[in-house]
Order: C-alpha cells, then structure tokens, then sequence
C-alpha cells in the first residue's frame, strides 16, 4: 500500500479466501474478486484453506485465467477450513503480519458469521482493510436479502422432495424428510411453500407432537393418504428421525418414512441467481476495498448493494417470516 498525493492509502495487493461451511456460488465470488481486481490493475493472491493459510503463508498467485470455467462449479478451489487458532489474538496477529510480509494491503472474506467475526477482529484489533459477502446455505445473515448458496441449496432440496413425493403418493406414505438448518429454517419454509408440503417444523417455533399428530389425524379424514412433513435438522423435538419416532408412537398404523438429504444441500453447480449474487457482491468488494471502505460485509437488499459492519453482520441474524408458516398450510389443505 503506498500513500497517494492526496494521503490516501492506494491498494497494490489484495488476497481472497474462503472460510467456514462451503456454499455454491463461493467459486463464482472468487473468479469476480480476482477478475475486478485485475481490471482495477491489483495483484491478488488467493488464501488456501481460509483463516489456516493466512497462519501458514499458504498463498497462491491469481490470475485472470486462474478463476476460468469455475462459474458453474461448486464447493471452492480455495478450500475452506474451521481455524481453531484464529481465536487467539496472537493467532491474528501472525496473520497480519504474513499478509504485509507478502505485500497484501487488503482481504476479501467469503463466509458465513463466524468467519465475519475472524475478519472483524483483524479490522478492529490491527486496521487492517478487510471486506467480506455473505456466503452460507443457511440464509440467516443479518443485512443481506439472501445469501450466496441459499437458492441453490433450497432447489437441491425441492427437486429432492418431488422425488420423495413420487412414492410418497404411490405408497401412501408420511415422509419425513430433513433439511438442513441447525438453528434456522429458512431452507425448510422455502422448500415447504415450493413442494407444497403438509407441515414444516422449524428451530424458531416450538414443536407439538400432540398437535402434529391431531393435524395429521385430520389430514387423514380429508382422504389424504400419503403427505410430507419438513422438519429444520435444528427443530426443538429432535431431527426426523426423533420426530418420526415420537409420531408413530401416537400413530402406530401409519406407514411412515424418513429422508435426511444431509450434504446434497451443500454442493453442486449453483443457480443462476447464485452465481449473479456471488459476482455482484465480489466485484463490490473490490471496489469498496479501492474505494477505502473496510470493516463491512456487502450485501443486497431490495435490488440495493448494501454496506454493513461486519459487527452487524456478525452478531445479529436474519429472521424467518413466521407468517410463512401457516400461509405454507393453508394452501397445502
Ligand atoms: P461460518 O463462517 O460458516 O459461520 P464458522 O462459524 O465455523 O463458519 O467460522 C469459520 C472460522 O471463522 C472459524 O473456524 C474461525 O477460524 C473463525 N472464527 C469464528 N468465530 C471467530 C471469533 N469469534 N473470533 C475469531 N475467529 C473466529
């Protein structure tokens, strides 16, 4: 980093990395970072491994064709890690150092909130210039409309639960089919609405066996024979299976099922709106890096980049529209 005529500090060099849970559409966000930074005449290097190779000096030169033909591709040529250490200051501060001693004046963070927390630290503790987007299947990141990998995530599960339905119908079964979502249920209420599923259960709301099954007993008498419940892994009565459980011990005659979709959720080539996101909100971290704009997660809302403090971002939550939950049963009656 040099200083200008006018005091300000100009960029030479930024790195990029990707940290915390995978999500389609983090490769995307890199092939915009590394491909806004070269047209803004800025080296990159990219971070194998996230907050780990910024300990290990892992760090390899981008170039334009570094980033070719990963568009389409899931997962993260970076890699990505949890990095137990990067709690320790002293950790951080390693960190800091390695990135000067390499020529890197700023850093582009693709993760989730705890990765926004390791990226506000090194802003907070030591100024050093640091922007991150919100990358998480889960889509419950403070300040942004959606998260890159949420659309993929959710049409995985809605082709998933078709299927499901298939047989479901065929068999006259209940399916109880699991989604991901530790502690939101963003992903089970859009994937209820769009499979038009007969209930979903959710971390954010209290769970009753007792009222599932009534609900499910006046299914029945509308000649609903088969149907499928969606239940968040985080849901306060356990995950399907436990739900499962708990409901055939009221119901013993009904045939029931259960399906985790687990980790298809996580991978495979992002959506369209995916990777529009992940190349909007890199290209704005380039920017807002050259602009002197640091300390923040970029965001979109109402068809708006928006800027908020990565201690925003990092300590707050998106919230589910809870009204989404009744609308998602009335019109599965
Ligand atoms: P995500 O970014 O997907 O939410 P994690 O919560 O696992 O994923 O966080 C990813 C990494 O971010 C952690 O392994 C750690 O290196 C770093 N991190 C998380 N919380 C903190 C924190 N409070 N202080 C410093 N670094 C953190």
């Amino acid at each position: 980093m040099t200083d200008t005529p006018s005091g300000k500090k100009e960029l030479k060099k930024i790195a990029v990395l990707t940290s915390g849970g995978d999500s389609p559409g983090m490769n995307a966000a890199i092939r915009a970072v590394v491909r806004s930074a070269i047209y803004r005449n800025l080296e990159v290097a990219g971070v194998m491994n996230g907050f780990s190779g910024l300990l290990n000096n892992n760090f390899v030169e981008m170039q334009s064709h570094s980033v070719s033909k990963i568009i389409s591709r899931g997962g993260t040529i970076l890699k990505s890690s949890r990095c137990p250490e990067f709690h320790h200051k002293d950790a951080r501060e390693q960190a800091v150092k390695n990135m000067h001693d390499n020529g890197i004046d700023g850093l582009v963070v693709l993760g989730g909130d705890g990765s926004f927390r390791g990226a506000n630290d090194l802003w907070k503790e030591f100024g050093f210039p640091v922007v991150g987007a919100p990358c998480t299947i889960d889509n419950d990141i403070y300040g942004t409309d959606f998260t890159i990998g949420f659309d993929t995530a959710v049409n995985t599960a809605v082709t998933a639960i078709d299927n499901i339905r298939d047989t479901a119908d065929s068999h006259n079964i209940l399916f109880f089919v699991e989604v991901m979502g530790r502690h939101s249920g963003f992903i089970a209420l859009h994937t209820a609405i769009a499979t038009g599923a007969e209930a979903t259960l959710i971390p954010e709301t209290p769970t009753s066996i007792e009222k599932l099954c009534n609900y499910l007993v006046s299914e029945r008498r509308k000649n609903k024979t088969s149907g499928i419940i969606i239940v968040a892994e985080g849901d306060d009565e356990g995950g399907a299976e436990d739900i499962a459980k708990k409901v055939r011990t009221q119901l013993p005659d009904y045939e029931t099922r259960v399906s985790t979709l687990g980790h298809v959720q996580r991978g495979g080539s992002p959506t369209c709106n995916d990777r529009v996101l992940a190349s909007l909100l890199g290209h704005e971290c380039v920017c807002s890096l050259i602009e002197g704009r640091s300390g923040v997660m970029i965001g979109r809302e109402h068809k708006q980049i928006v800027y908020v403090s990565l201690e925003e971002a990092s300590s707050k939550h998106d919230v589910i529209d809870k009204s989404w939950i009744s609308i998602s049963q009335i019109i599965s009656i």
